[in-house]
């Protein structure tokens, strides 16, 4: 352990299982001296994510569904009454209905076009506009995207439409933030198996034609996504703020 996050408390919403991207953060962030607050969504999830953080010794776990105006501001209000400084927040938090990412894109339901946009890009506003108040010494905030936000990729569907509204959001925080000395980044992260993975259909196939592709010549290790994410939250990405970063074995420069 090198310490960088020791003294810094983070907030990581969207650990669902041991197979989350906000896992491998939180696992890393605790490595490095993190104090940690975990959110769950919705009493299904409770249960594991309270076990997951006694395994990572996180200070409290609280519910937070982002679509739950009641939720955030409950979540203010035990941010309010700890009166501690909130240093990072990890928004790792994504959906779209599984029929949404298996037919033609044109064929995207209302509804569902609505449903992902406000889970996976409306909520980091939310979510912002949530826990500010609490940074009070400035900090860190962090999203997940991915390249279907600007490259068509096959069944990535309406959520590439949310994500390229999820980054533009990151640049439009970070601009109006950034007087706090609030930091806005995303982490594009490359294609990792996880449950809402499990969403895409083929997703396998995506998987197999980037370990040929990318010049790392293989897929991402999450571990590598959880790095980067320590990196920007710690003093080291100081002067980082309104970036997509990738972390995809190089994947997005290929053109094939
Ligand atoms: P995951 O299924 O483990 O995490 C998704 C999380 O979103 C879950 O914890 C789920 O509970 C949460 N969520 C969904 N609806 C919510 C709501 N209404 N309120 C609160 N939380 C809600 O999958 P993951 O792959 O770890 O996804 C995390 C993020 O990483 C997502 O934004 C995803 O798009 C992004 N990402 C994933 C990959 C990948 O290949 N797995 C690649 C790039 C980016």
């Amino acid at each position: 352990m090198s310490n960088l996050l020791q003294n810094k408390n983070a907030l990581i919403l969207g650990l669902a299982n041991r197979w989350s991207l906000a896992y491998y953060i939180a696992r890393a962030f605790q490595r490095e001296g993190a104090n940690l607050t975990l959110t769950y969504q919705g009493e299904r999830q409770r249960q594991t994510v309270e076990e997951l953080g006694q395994e990572l010794g996180a200070q409290r776990v609280v519910a937070c569904d982002v679509t739950q105006q009641q939720e955030l501001d409950q979540l203010a209000e035990i941010l309010r009454a700890e009166g501690e400084k909130l240093d990072t927040v990890v928004h790792s938090i994504a959906f779209a209905n599984r029929e949404d990412l298996a037919r033609p894109f044109s064929q995207t339901s209302r509804d569902g076009f609505l449903l992902a946009h406000e889970v996976s890009t409306y909520s980091l506003l939310a979510v912002a506009r949530t826990v500010a108040p609490a940074m009070t010494e400035g900090g860190s905030i962090m999203t997940l995207t991915y390249l279907g936000s600007t490259r068509v990729l096959t069944n990535y569907n309406v959520m590439g439409v949310a994500k390229a509204g999820l980054e533009a959001s990151v640049r439009y925080l970070a601009s109006e933030l950034g007087a706090c000395n609030i930091r806005v980044n995303a982490i594009s992260a490359g294609p990792v198996k996880t449950a809402s993975a499990r969403g895409i259909k083929d997703f396998s196939k995506i998987l197999d034609h980037v370990s040929e592709v990318a010049p790392l010549k293989r897929n991402c290790d999450p571990a590598e996504v959880a790095d980067t994410a320590v990196f920007l939250a710690s003093d080291l990405g100081r002067g980082v703020t309104g970036n997509i970063l990738f972390v995809d074995a190089g994947y997005h420069i290929m053109a094939y």
